[in-house]
């Protein structure tokens, strides 16, 4: 059977595989009960996208959204809480308002994507149907990106680039420092989750080294890229408000990194070698493994979409939102996340309450903290356009800004944060 007979083979047989296999939900049958959108990952980009179907179709769609972890800590703004400037609790949410608000929350790990059935399979082996399907995982690490790390090693060498208990090992390396002591951080290859984010967190490292009134402590940040985002504000900001403490060396200054080793907290570089008291490995990255699994990812590792609507160009029947997606010009941000589940979102609605769609139009901003008050930001407007997500205009902060400005960032990035937590968590 070629491929395009099965898969269809699949569609048409969905009702009847589903019945024999004892689906969680009844499937969908034209003309019978509500169409099914299911949502694997609650974070930036799913739960906006479940709660915004739930919400605009007005109970119309059937929306399940599948996450294991009942509370879920925002990457963005944890660097904040590694600055001592958060709480943890602030960036820790639940999915209690999720499911008030219509959604159905089943906290399992997807296993499988069965594309053929139109089903996903639960860790315990039940099968859900789906009419159509979001799929938002995020990122996972390439822990053998770096010679020496490994998921194990993490717990010696936090990357704290996935939130929760990571970032909490982190901040409690980060206070048990003493003055002298050297933080190595390991900044990862494009493309990777939030592209100033190792920058605003060594900026943070540098704050709370500041405020303990280190003098002779020393960050490392070991670059494999030859420049990084918002860098000329960083190098003015670091100069300003911590002279010589950060030192970030490009591949040509370090000569390439050879490996770690987390037991004696060693970092061998072709030009030399550092002994770190904290050291923070941040690995390449690709799509979270549910996605790759399922044949939605391409040799990159992250998935093609369509950029008129956030469609999987491997199944028009799923969508791939966030970190996970090959989003053209748009970084990996909650903000780009957010911004293309709203447009999924749209669309799922148009296909399955024939509800009117509109062109895709996205946005994206990405505000990093300095130190405190003193916030630059990044961003741009994006649409459809020479086959991928483009940017139509762009804009970034300048240096020598008022403080006043800075300040005024900062205020808009908080009500940025609260403006998202409650598109995804109510
Ligand atoms: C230090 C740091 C700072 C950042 N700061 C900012 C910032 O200031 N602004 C900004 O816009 N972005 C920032 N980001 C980036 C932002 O966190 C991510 O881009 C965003 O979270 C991506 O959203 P997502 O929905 O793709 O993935 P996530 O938010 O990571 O959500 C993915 C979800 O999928 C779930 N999942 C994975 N696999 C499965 C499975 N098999 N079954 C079910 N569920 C599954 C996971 O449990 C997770 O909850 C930052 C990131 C970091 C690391």
């Amino acid at each position: 059977m070629t491929e395009l007979t099965r898969r269809r083979f699949g569609i048409l047989t969905g009702a009847s595989f589903a019945a024999a296999s004892t689906p969680l939900f009844a499937p969908h049958v034209l003309g019978q009960g509500k169409p099914k959108l299911v949502v694997i990952g609650g974070g930036a980009g799913g739960g906006t996208l479940a709660r915004y179907v739930a919400k605009d179709s007005n109970g119309a769609v059937d929306v399940t959204l599948i996450e294991p972890q009942k509370n879920f800590t925002t990457c963005f703004f944890s660097n904040l809480y590694v600055g001592g400037l958060r709480s943890f609790k602030s960036i820790t949410h639940d999915y209690d308002k999720v499911k008030k608000s219509g959604v159905k929350v089943i906290h399992a790990a997807a296993m499988a994507i069965d594309r053929d059935k139109k089903q996903v399979v639960l860790a315990g082996g039940q099968r859900i149907t789906y009419d159509r399907l979001a799929v938002a995982p995020g990122i996972d690490l390439k822990f053998d990106s770096v010679h020496g790390y490994s998921e194990a090693a993490a717990e010696l060498m936090p990357h704290a680039w996935k939130p929760g208990k990571q970032t909490e090992l982190l901040v409690k390396k980060l206070n048990a420092l003493k003055d002298g002591d050297t933080i190595v951080m390991i900044a990862p290859p494009n493309p990777y989750r939030c592209p100033p984010g190792p920058y605003e967190r060594a900026s943070m490292f540098a704050h709370v080294l500041k405020t303990k009134g280190h003098k002779k402590s020393r960050i490392i940040i070991l670059d494999v890229k030859p420049n990084f985002s918002k860098q000329a504000l960083f190098m003015e900001g670091w100069e300003k408000h911590y002279p010589g403490m950060i030192e970030w060396q490009d591949p040509n200054m370090h000569g390439g990194i050879k490996s770690v080793n987390p037991k004696t907290g060693e970092i061998v570089t072709d030009l030399g070698s550092y002994k770190a008291a904290l050291a923070n490995v941040i690995p390449a990255q690709m799509a979270g493994k549910i996605a790759r699994d399922a044949g939605l990812a391409d040799a990159s590792g992250f998935c093609p979409i369509d950029p008129d609507n956030m469609k999987s160009k491997m199944d028009p029947n799923v969508f791939v939102v966030g970190d996970a997606s090959i989003a053209g010009d748009m970084p990996k941000s909650a903000f780009s996340a957010n911004s293309q589940a709203k447009v999924a979102a749209m669309i799922v609605r148009s296909e399955l309450t024939s509800s009117r769609a509109f062109p895709a139009r996205y946005n994206n901003t990405c505000w990093s903290l300095i130190a405190p008050d003193d916030d630059v930001k990044v961003g741009g407007a994006y649409e459809p356009g020479e086959g991928k997500i483009k940017a139509s205009s762009t804009f970034v902060s300048q240096k020598a800004e008022s403080s006043e400005l800075r300040k005024q960032n900062y205020q808009e990035s908080v009500d940025w944060y609260n403006g998202i937590v409650a598109d995804i968590f109510g």
